[in-house]
């Protein structure tokens, strides 16, 4: 199976694209289906025949443009001049001009025509009140005054019909309200908002879902004609550089086949271009037989009105219904030129470990359509992703047949469960059968915290890159906004300690009991007594009203996402290995060049395996800059919604 890209805006079909996209992941290995003989049933012999009496039909009309002037196709002209055929462009002026241009003559023509119908009527009636009624009526039509009239009347009564359509504007009213309703998200005028309440009422909704699924099945009936036993239907389109068509083609036997609709273009968008339609013909040149890339090249040189004749799908298109989007935030780096099983290259979408992805569409399991976050607005296409499991089955295989450069490079993300973490919500995190957890995509949500109930801030970087340093700042300047959780210890209170104020001071076996089922965000062992800190402890301090800070370890990510205390995770990067000795310095530190070296490293590695997870990142190179830069993320949480995983927010 071929598939190529039909917006036209891809480079032309290099050899190398060509190659790549014949192995699609859609078949397999199977390098013999794309070369087969046609296969000569009934069916194509039809077709062929069709065809061939469609071109003698041209020749015969001593119009041989048709293969030189793409936009020429009497037989295309003629379908469309017939009433009955009602094909033209999805909107309602084209459909309807189309067909009543034909169905009304112009009101002088009619006028004559029913004079001569009278005069006959005259002749054949010989009675004399015949003759004086019919001669009566002769007189009326030639009136000048009756041929005034009878032009206003022609004139309104199409005026009338245009305002009651008999057929759909179009099948996406459910998308144009939700446009609508976002337009009018911020508008604080009274015809604004009294919109906005019409057009969330269950019962418009349920209108518009039903008008949808009507609106589909009479534009296809519209479209449809028999041609020699065969249901073809026409169907057209513009094409512009602004608006890409937005579909690919893949070759079966030697037809050309509709592949993939892709969402935002002109294709999907007008609902007449459906996945399995076959296309006969586009702009009167016949495509049958040809290879993708000549479909392809072809589509290239055309612009504006394209016309396709198509054998509809047999495939039953199901009524339109308002695809769901999911945010998802990828743990992995994509990279479409890089992937040989991509459908269509020149559709795919890049992307990298921690973006945030619109998925649009899912219906092709293996190959979602996408947007990245931010990109919705300028790019008008959507492109597509590989699946969930289609990449975890990728991942699995690649896990079972080792690539050492890659495992180096981190390209993959999977943690080794400890034995106690097992019980822990993984809800997010697919397993393998080795118990490692790797991510592809974790589903995501918008979340605006509550004023009395702020998240915890996670400051995690390696010792010494300064995050202990500003959760003191933080902690000194404003202790009624800001404060850390009281840690639990197995060591006896000292005099001036209190219960609850320093440490909860407990036994070792109730630490051990408490730690074994999770209840520990941290711990840690000194001097033989255990320290650690709970996140109960957390959620106290959350449920007083203030921002608990934390400062922890990447090993504390699992717990803590899993505790739905909805931390927000800032990763403090240290600067260069120079800047770092001289920030040292100034705490009166004389690290070694190889501790500077590995407090970097660390880093590096930190962010490498755990980036993903870290909601924002501060390079500490000017401790001030970071401190005001920690204070500003730390206030957009009060002003801005944050993606966070959707399993928080259930
Ligand atoms: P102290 O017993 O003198 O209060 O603290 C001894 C050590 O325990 C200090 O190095 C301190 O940083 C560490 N410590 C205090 N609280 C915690 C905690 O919640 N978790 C961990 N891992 N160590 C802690």
């Amino acid at each position: 199976m071929i598939t190529t890209h039909m917006n036209g805006y891809v480079q032309e079909g290099s050899v190398q694209a060509a190659n790549h996209r014949e192995r699609a992941v859609d078949c397999p290995g199977d390098d013999t289906c794309l070369v087969k003989p046609p296969h000569c049933s009934a069916h194509m012999e039809r077709i062929q025949q069709y065809q061939e009496e469609l071109r003698k039909r041209r020749d015969e009309d001593g119009r041989g443009r048709h293969d030189i002037d793409p936009n020429a196709s009497l037989r295309l002209k003629k379908l469309s001049q017939n009433p009955k055929v009602g094909v033209d462009n999805p909107t309602f002026e084209g459909k309807e001009n189309a067909a009543k241009d034909v169905h009304r003559q112009a009101p002088v023509d009619e006028l004559e025509e029913m004079l001569q119908a009278v005069k006959w009527v005259q002749q054949c009636l010989n009675d004399a009140q015949s003759q004086q009624d019919t001669e009566l009526l002769l007189q009326l039509l030639a009136k000048e005054d009756f041929k005034c009239a009878y032009n206003i009347y022609t004139v309104v009564s199409q005026k009338m019909n245009r305002v009651n359509p008999t057929s759909p504007l179009t099948v996406q009213a459910q998308d144009l309200c939700s446009e609508v309703q976002k337009i009018l998200k911020s508008s604080q005028q009274r015809e604004g908002l009294e919109l906005r309440a019409l057009l969330t009422n269950p019962h418009l909704q349920a209108l518009m879902q039903a008008h949808d699924s009507l609106a589909v099945q009479e534009m296809a009936e519209d479209n449809v004609i028999q041609y020699l036993g065969e249901t073809v239907k026409m169907v057209r389109l513009q094409k512009t550089p602004d608006t890409p068509l937005g579909a690919t083609v893949r070759n079966d036997t030697d037809s050309v086949v509709v592949s993939r609709v892709v969402k935002g273009g002109t294709a999907e968008r007008s609902g007449l271009l459906n996945e399995g339609d076959e296309i006969l013909e586009i702009n009167g040149i016949s495509v049958r037989g040809k290879h993708v890339n000549e479909v392809h090249d072809l589509l290239q040189r055309m612009h504006g009105t394209l016309t396709f004749l198509l054998i509809p799908s047999s495939q039953i298109k199901p009524a339109p219904h308002r695809q769901t989007v999911i945010h998802v935030r990828a743990y992995f780096d994509y990279d479409p030129s890089d992937d040989p099983f991509v459908p269509c290259r020149e559709l795919g979408l890049s992307f990298q470990k921690g973006d945030i992805l619109h998925v649009i569409s899912q219906d092709d399991p293996n190959w979602w359509q996408a947007y990245r976050d931010g990109d919705e607005e300028n790019q008008l296409l959507a492109g597509l992703i590989p699946g969930k499991n289609f990449q975890q089955q990728r991942e699995t295989l690649k896990r079972t047949t080792p690539d050492k450069s890659q495992e180096q490079q981190g390209k993959r993300w999977y943690v080794k469960k400890g034995k106690k973490q097992k019980k822990k919500n993984a809800s997010t995190l697919t397993k393998n059968n080795d118990g490692d957890d790797f991510l592809t995509y974790e589903e995501m949500s918008l979340y605006h915290q509550p004023a009395n109930r702020k998240r915890p801030i996670a400051l995690i970087g390696p010792t010494n890159s300064g995050h202990d340093e500003l959760r003191r700042r933080l902690l000194s300047i404003e202790p009624d906004k800001f404060a850390v959780a009281v840690p639990h210890t197995t060591r006896n209170p000292r005099l001036h300690e209190r219960n609850g104020r320093e440490y909860h001071f407990v036994s070792r076996p109730g630490f051990e009991s408490d730690l074994a089922v999770g209840k520990f965000i941290e711990s840690g062992e000194y001097e033989k007594n255990l320290y650690g800190t709970s996140t109960d402890s957390v959620r106290h301090v959350v449920n007083s009203g203030r921002i608990c800070v934390l400062c922890l370890h990447t090993r504390s990510l699992r717990v803590l996402r899993s505790s739905n205390l909805k931390p927000f995770i800032i990763f403090i990067a240290p600067p260069s290995q120079e800047r770092l000795r001289t920030l040292l310095a100034t705490e009166g530190k004389t690290p070694k060049p190889e501790e500077l070296k590995e407090v970097i490293e660390k880093a590096r590695e930190m962010e490498q395996d755990f980036g993903p997870f870290f909601d924002a990142t501060i390079v500490n190179t000017e401790p001030n800059e970071a401190f005001l830069e920690l204070r500003r993320l730390i206030e957009k949480l009060d002003t801005e919604p944050q993606w966070v995983p959707t399993s928080w927010l259930c």
